[in-house]
């Protein structure tokens, strides 16, 4: 392998790893390829759309339960404006990154091919350095009028995009990590993913915050509205009401998938062909079917 075939490696190497995401116990990605989002459920490493797409929304429970939290915005209302206003930032970020990628592709492409001539390289390279510094530009500002305050995290992140690329390549992904974080998950969650996968999600939450593991290191899902798993499912009934969705519909328990099964696990809803015991992924009792 040449030189240059392994700095092609390496620099498309770095540029997958900054697609990849962690998403921790408890936490939640939905993330986009094209124009579909995807649910996932951490623990695990998800890899991003590589070309660089807007509605990636990841949510980590937080580690420490506090009152002095503030009660996350459940506003569908106010989410679509805050929607509204990332949108024309995402658009020229979303560009700006193309070209770039464009660029570095076809500059790889002439090279590999030894097709190139010292103008198309100039050309190239200024369109490069044109397409990065304007990303930057655009990050700096958007973030100053999305989030407002101290700039110690907007010089930071800011300087990480001009110093790389690669990460400017990025930048609309660094640019929306913040973008949800005084609203409750099912917020954008309502807002970016279709009806079924929504109500699949929502399901799944409130079984979890319903009926906890009996086996240890398996978080139920976090108390955001009330201090008790009883007050948090009130909060998020009253929601799901007002929007349109009945929470208790969206928990029926689920017919017996085969008849062999006989029983299931009321968090997990894996079935058994067993009559009675506990569930082998979170030591529930099972319930019978009836
Ligand atoms: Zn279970």
């Amino acid at each position: 392998m040449s030189h240059f075939e392994l700095l092609v490696l390496f620099c498309l190497g770095l540029y997958l790893a900054e697609c990849l995401l962690w998403v921790r116990e408890g936490g939640w990605l939905i993330s986009t390829w094209r124009k579909s989002y995807s649910l996932f459920q951490g623990p695990g490493l998800r890899m991003r759309n590589p070309w660089p797409m807007g509605g990636c929304y990841r949510y980590s429970p937080p580690s420490t339960v506090s009152r002095s939290q503030p009660v996350p915005n459940l506003s569908l209302e106010q989410a679509r404006i805050r929607l509204e206003g990332f949108k024309p930032w995402a658009t020229n970020l979303h560009w700006y990154a193309r070209g770039l990628l464009g660029v570095a592709a076809l500059g790889f492409i002439l090279f590999l091919s030894r097709r190139g001539f010292w103008l198309g390289w100039g050309l190239l390279a200024f369109l490069f350095v044109f397409f990065h510094l304007s990303l930057v530009q655009t990050f700096w500002r958007a973030y100053g009028k999305l989030y407002p305050g101290p700039r110690k995290d907007r010089i930071k992140k800011s300087l990480l995009c001009l110093v790389s690329p690669w990460q400017s390549a990025r930048a609309m992904d660094l640019l929306e990590e913040r973008l949800w974080e005084a609203f409750h998950p099912w917020v954008p969650g309502r807002l970016y993913l279709d009806p079924a996968t929504f109500a699949q999600w929502v399901r799944r939450w409130l079984l979890e915050l319903r009926y906890p593991a009996a086996l240890g290191g398996m978080p139920p899902s976090p108390l955001l509205l009330g201090t008790t798993p009883g007050e948090e499912e009130k909060g998020l009934a009253q929601w799901l009401k007002e929007s349109g969705l009945d929470p208790e519909k969206l928990t029926l328990p689920l017919p017996a998938s085969e008849p062999a099964n006989l029983s299931y696990c009321r968090r997990c809803e894996v079935q058994y062909q067993l009559a009675e015991g506990t569930c082998k992924d979170c030591g529930r009792p099972l319930v019978p079917f009836h």
